[in-house]
């Protein structure tokens, strides 16, 4: 059932345990009185359908019924005053071509269920093997990551942003890898199961207070003035305390006017509220606060006026269309204007050629992070690519 959760958790437990009889009874009355409909547990069901040999195929009967299930269980159901309505995922799966004993058979119908579910829910789906792969392949990823994470085998790249007058590191971005058990795992990949882990918090944790200790481990850090960013995804930020990067901060002595915060537009998206809440205390601490990928994802320019931001990042998808594409440009040149207009600080990213950065100094924007200059380091080897650097860095007054 889909949002079965909602009903119990709302309606209470005897209704929904009236749910589940009317339930039930609608499965019923959609099979043959020689099938079986079985309630497994919590809010799922099973119905086995044997083949009878008349005109329709085994593929036949099972749609028609699945796709009954999903019709029936969607509408309205009336438990005592409420009307209620919750609807149904269903996966299906075949003897003998995907299982040869019931629990295989149930468990890859079970796959196919979480598949319709993770689909959007109300509706059937049939077991295909990459099902099975794909899971495989993800419970090994979760686990190996889960290990990753405890025993410090993620790692810390540092990619240093110029300003292109001058020449000087102004800022360095702190990026994630992983290097999985046979490939480079990329952090847009492996954050995000992190974080579906229920390890969102503790990385963000992990990245902050290492990046705290590599960089003030540099020989250069106290005597230059760059500031450090890191990236911090909404899930970890929208818990309104930031207690934590408060306290990491003070551990390693690190001063908060050295750190920048990165956000995207998701983070406004949902809860803008208390997003502004949260980014303000962050600011109240005297850390900066970037919008990164700006512009690629769900913008309310008028929104952007309340946000409390320092900074914004040129998302890399407009550097790319330079320096022929003239829409990319326009666009540019816009966000540029809004940002000398409100005052903020502006980067792009993603610069790679020599001729988008003459393009986007030429349009006023000098602040540059991308292949133009350096890749993303290690630690040992950003130290000496700083040192080569000349000039290499604002230094401290
Ligand atoms: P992002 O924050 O937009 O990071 C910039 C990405 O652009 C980095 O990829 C960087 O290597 C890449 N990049 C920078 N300049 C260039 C360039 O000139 N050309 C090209 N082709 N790429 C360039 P990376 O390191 O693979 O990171 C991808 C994304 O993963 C990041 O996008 C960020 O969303 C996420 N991520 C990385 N580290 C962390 C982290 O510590 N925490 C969280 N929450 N997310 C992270
Ligand atoms: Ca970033
Ligand atoms: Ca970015």
């Amino acid at each position: 059932l889909d949002r079965f959760k909602q009903v119990n958790d709302t309606l209470g437990h005897q209704t929904g345990d009236m749910l589940l009889q009317d339930v039930a009874a609608r499965l019923r009355q959609q099979v043959r009185a020689n099938d079986t409909v079985a309630r497994l547990g919590g809010d799922e069901f099973t119905v086995i359908i044997s083949e009878l040999g008349g005109m329709e195929t085994a593929q036949d009967i099972a749609h028609r019924v699945a796709s009954n299930i999903c019709k029936h269980l969607a509408l309205p159901f009336q438990i005592g005053t409420h009307e209620i309505v919750v609807g149904s995922s269903v996966g299906v799966a075949y003897y003998p071509q995907h299982g040869q004993t019931y629990s295989e058979l149930v468990k890859h119908a079970d796959l196919a269920m979480y598949r319709a579910k993770s689909d959007g829910g109300g509706r059937y789906v049939t077991f295909t093997q990459d099902m099975s792969e794909q899971l495989h392949h993800r419970v090994l990823l979760e686990s190996a990551l889960r290990d990753a994470l405890r025993r410090n085998e993620l790692q810390l790249v540092y990619h240093p942003i110029l300003n292109a007058d001058s020449g000087s590191m102004v800022g360095v971005e702190v990026l994630l890898r992983w290097h999985g058990h046979d490939r480079k795992v990329s952090p847009v990949e492996f954050v995000p199961i992190l974080e579906e882990l229920g390890l969102g918090h503790e990385l963000a944790r992990w990245v902050l207070a290492n990046a705290c200790k590599e960089l003030m481990a540099m020989p250069f850090w106290h005597d230059l003035s760059f500031w450090f960013s890191i990236n911090i995804s909404p899930q970890v930020l929208n818990r309104n305390h930031i207690g934590w990067i408060e306290d990491i901060m003070a551990e390693y002595g690190m001063p908060p006017e050295r750190l920048v915060v990165e956000v995207t537009e998701d983070h406004l998206r949902y809860n803008p509220e208390l997003a502004i809440n949260t980014l303000s205390a962050i600011r109240g601490l005297g850390i900066r606060i970037a919008m990164d990928d700006f512009g690629s994802g769900y913008s309310s320019l008028g929104r952007l006026r309340d946000f409390p931001i320092d900074l914004i990042k040129i998302d890399r998808s407009f550097v790319n269309g330079l320096p022929h594409q003239q829409t990319d440009l326009a666009i540019i040149v816009t966000i540029i204007t809004l940002a000398r207009e409100l005052g903020l600080e502006l980067l792009a990213e993603g610069v790679e050629t020599e001729q988008q950065l003459q393009q986007l100094m030429e349009n006023g924007c000098s602040t540059i992070q991308g292949f133009v200059y350096a890749r993303p380091m290690p630690a040992s080897d950003y130290v000496m690519w700083v040192s080569d650097l000349n000039p290499p860095s604002a230094l401290i007054n």
